[in-house]
């Protein structure tokens, strides 16, 4: 534990000074050791604000079942901090070193969220240092419009510095079932009726290719004849094709996913057994490959060697999705087409209050969506203009009533943009919270990649 609110308070009295201090005429950034986010940004010498400190759980109330938690903490650090009270957040996104504020100012998600919602829906308070370099701390009943605007606002209404979330308890272990199924209609027939029967406590899906599709539903269990181990010679996801049963600890279910960065590190050499056995646990995470990618695309190593061995280039197709569920064979038909990468992961969602309007990334709360992640890169065509395959899927997401996150490369036009995240409702937050505009604008972070 991080320890009292007087060392929290001082940490904010510290924060605020050196924001008084940056420079009024350049936009104000978040100095941070990790980053989730794809798009490439813009190169800027602008000094950043020093968040370092804002990391750690400050307290945990078993009884309430929640935490008090840094802006900066990153999952990581907050599970190996209430698991041993036997408690998880509600929502815990698959990467390690994504941060609690960066998954509720982004919109995170993971396979609980069928039943829980986003990361956001379970956020009791904030508080918040706004553009205008207050300190302003919202929940439903205390500044409800800037905690109900503050997800998908990716920073630019202000930082979020102490969560309070909800916990809920866990059991040791999670029994994992893997449902083969032959079409993506059937996986989405499997998936609807396991979120909506509340058949399972975790539900995701792996689509390998247009007729294999597997569905997999976790539940709690106290006791495991053995558990399996991904984080050594044997990968989560080989395994889902492999076999039908399996149980793995609950740290190891929340990070099932890390070890291989979904399936992304199969790009580096690190699923190949020769190589594989000799990389230690350490460094077998996704911030790890994180860095590998940041190197080439500084370098372009790779790339220059591909085009000097007359290979095409390449398009990075990395993208979050949401489509209702009824739509997801439709988008998935386009995407083996059109696209064909392979694999795909599949996570269920659904707003958990239905009466909550999250006024920056609305969903209707009456439909069960389907969050579909597809990372990697495909070879361009001749001809074909640049990021012809990402504009594709943005406009197939549009036609099928979804909707696309802002981490990665976004084309839209602004006043399609504006209508899609709720440009009148951000308009009004902006002057409310940053009325100097000290730190960027919704699309010019997001799709402008300022
Ligand atoms: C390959 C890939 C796979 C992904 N898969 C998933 C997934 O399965 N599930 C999932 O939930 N997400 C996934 N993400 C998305 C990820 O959750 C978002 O990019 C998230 O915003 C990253 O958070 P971060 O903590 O790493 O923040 P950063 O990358 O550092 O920042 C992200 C944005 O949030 C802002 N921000 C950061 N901290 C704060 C704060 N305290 N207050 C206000 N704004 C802040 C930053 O200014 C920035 O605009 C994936 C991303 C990639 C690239």
């Amino acid at each position: 534990m991080k320890g009292d609110g007087i060392l929290y308070d001082a940490l904010v009295a510290r924060l605020r000074e050196q924001f008084a201090a940056l420079p009024a005429d350049a936009p104000v950034r978040l100095g941070k050791r990790t980053s989730n986010l794809f798009r490439t940004r813009a190169a800027s010498t602008a000094p950043r604000l020093d968040v370092s400190g804002f990391s750690g759980v400050l307290a945990v109330d078993v009884e309430a079942r929640t935490a008090d938690v840094l802006g900066m903490t990153t999952y990581e650090d907050l599970v190996d901090a209430v698991l041993p009270y036997g408690l998880m957040p509600l929502v815990v996104p698959q990467l390690k070193t994504i941060t609690l504020g960066g998954a509720i100012s982004g919109v995170g998600i993971e396979s609980s969220s069928f039943r829980n919602g986003t990361p956001h829906e379970s956020v009791v308070e904030m508080d918040i240092l706004t553009g205008d370099g207050r300190v302003v701390t919202c929940s439903t009943s205390e500044n409800p419009d800037l905690f109900y605007g503050f997800p998908n606002s990716y920073g630019t209404l202000g930082y979020a510095l102490r969560i309070r979330i909800e916990l809920e308890p866990v059991s040791p272990y999670v029994a994992l079932k893997h449902v083969r199924c032959s079409s993506t209609t059937e996986a989405a027939e499997v998936m609807r009726k396991a979120c909506l029967g509340h058949e399972a406590g975790f539900v995701d899906g792996t689509w390998f290719s247009p007729t294999e599709v597997y569905v997999t539903l976790g539940t709690w269990s106290d006791t495991a004849a053995s558990v399996s181990d991904y984080t050594g010679m044997d990968i989560y996801y080989r395994s889902i094709q492999s076999r039908e049963n399996d149980t793995l600890t609950v740290k190891d279910y929340l990070w099932r996913w890390d070890t291989d960065w979904f399936w992304c590190s199969r790009a580096f050499g690190a699923q190949n057994p020769r190589y594989r056995r000799w990389i230690p646990r350490r460094y077998k995470r996704s911030d790890v490959y994180w860095k590998l990618v940041a190197f080439e695309k500084k370098h372009r190593w790779k790339t220059r060697w591909d085009l000097r061995k007359g290979q095409p280039p390449r398009e990075d197709v990395v993208q979050d999705v949401e489509v209702p569920v009824d739509r997801l064979a439709e988008f998935m038909d386009v995407f083996a087409r059109d696209v064909g990468m392979e694999p795909v992961w599949f996570c269920p969602l659904q707003q958990r209050d239905p009466e909550a309007v999250w006024d920056l990334y609305r969903f209707d709360p009456g439909t069960l969506y389907v969050n579909i992640g597809f990372w990697g890169t495909v070879p361009m065509k001749p001809g074909q203009g640049d990021n012809a395959h990402n504009r594709l899927i943005e406009r197939l997401v549009d036609d099928l009533g979804g909707r696309k996150s802002l981490y990665s490369t976004s084309f839209y036009e602004p006043e399609h943009f504006w209508e899609l995240y709720n440009g009148p409702a951000y308009d009004v937050l902006k002057k409310t919270y940053d009325p100097d505009g000290r730190l960027l604008d919704l699309y010019a972070k997001t799709v402008q990649n300022r």
